[in-house]
């Protein structure tokens, strides 16, 4: 989707909104893959109300990008425009226990800052590539904790009421992996409340979750992380291994042979291939143990 509007060129310059034109997706994720669009990126979110309005006016769709690691686009010319908030000038903002942290900081970054202030808790997140914004919407988890539970407020660009609001934790519905933001809510920043720990504690719990990763997930390819949600009580990578399916391969796209629910882009994967890897592996699971597993990995076709 281009934007090609002068009136609107000239708009998103006087929001100082970066216009990106013609942005392959494939570079922006970390599965690698996905075709072309126009990337709005927004300097200042206070703007956002009005990009929006613009947006609809011109009758041009819109989506969000956040850090691309949760992310299986399609190829070809993409039917969206994408917004994406700028990373620069992400520092939290500490007053005791409390962190002001924007959306668009890097989740790792932000939990090794929140350290160094002695502030714990999200040891487990290390490893979670991605935004902070990112990991509100897929309520992001690991090594058994999510986001969710250190959130105190989260600002955010309301599709409801067309304005920015920001709203407590108590009226945002968190679950696993999935969150009861409307689709086209755009968070800006989340106040977190930490506990305090000694920053030496925190460093060697750092090291554990970094370690426990590095040991069983393929870090060094080009992935989404788990593809499909784990059932009620089971492990669909389990399921997966149990299969026989670790290295299964559909054109370019194959079951990790280090963690059986990362299925990894190895020979210049396209979505297809990738989408025909999670039917394929969707169906031996229905077939062998009747569960339908569902997409963690959030699908852009
Ligand atoms: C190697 C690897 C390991 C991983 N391990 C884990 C793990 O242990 N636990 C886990 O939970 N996940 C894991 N993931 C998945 C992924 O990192 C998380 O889901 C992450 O939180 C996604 O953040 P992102 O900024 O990259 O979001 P994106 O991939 O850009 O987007 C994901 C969704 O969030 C929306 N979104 C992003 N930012 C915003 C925003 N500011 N406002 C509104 N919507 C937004 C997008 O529109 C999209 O719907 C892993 C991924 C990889 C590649």
């Amino acid at each position: 989707m281009q934007v090609e509007s002068p009136k609107l060129v000239a708009a998103l310059a006087e929001l100082k909104i970066e216009h990106r034109p013609g942005e392959r997706l494939a570079d922006w994720t970390s599965l690698g893959v996905g075709g072309r669009t126009d990337i709005l990126v927004i300097h200042e979110p206070r703007h956002l109300p009005e990009l929006v309005h613009l947006l609809d006016a011109e009758g041009l769709p819109r989506r969000f990008l956040g850090g691309g690691s949760n992310l299986l686009v399609r190829e070809g010319e993409l039917p969206w425009v994408l917004l994406h908030l700028s990373t620069k000038e992400t520092q939290p903002e500490f007053e005791g226990r409390r962190v002001k942290v924007a959306a668009a900081a890097d989740l790792g970054r932000t939990v090794t800052e929140c350290a160094r202030r002695n502030l714990g808790g999200v040891e487990g997140l290390i490893g979670v590539p991605g935004s902070v914004g990112g990991a509100l919407r897929m309520n992001a988890g690991a090594y058994g904790i999510e986001i969710s539970q250190f959130v105190k407020t989260v600002t955010l660009y309301r599709a409801a009421s067309r304005s920015i609001e920001t709203v407590p934790a108590a009226a945002i519905g968190f679950h696993y992996r999935h969150t009861s933001f409307a689709a086209d809510d755009i968070m800006i920043s989340a106040g977190l409340e930490l506990p305090e720990r000694p920053y030496e504690e925190i460093r060697a719990a750092i090291k554990v979750c970094n370690e426990k990763r590095r040991a069983s997930q393929p870090l060094n390819e080009k992935s989404a992380g788990c593809i499909f949600k784990n059932p009620p009580g089971a492990s669909a990578g389990k399921m997966i291994d149990e299969l026989g399916l670790k290295g299964h391969r559909l054109g370019g796209a194959v079951v990790s042979e280090r963690h059986a629910n990362f299925f990894v882009n190895r020979f210049q994967a396209t979505a297809d291939d990738l989408l025909g890897l999670i039917d394929f592996v969707r169906q031996r699971i229905r077939q062998a143990f009747g569960y339908e597993l569902e997409e963690e990995v959030i699908v852009w076709t």
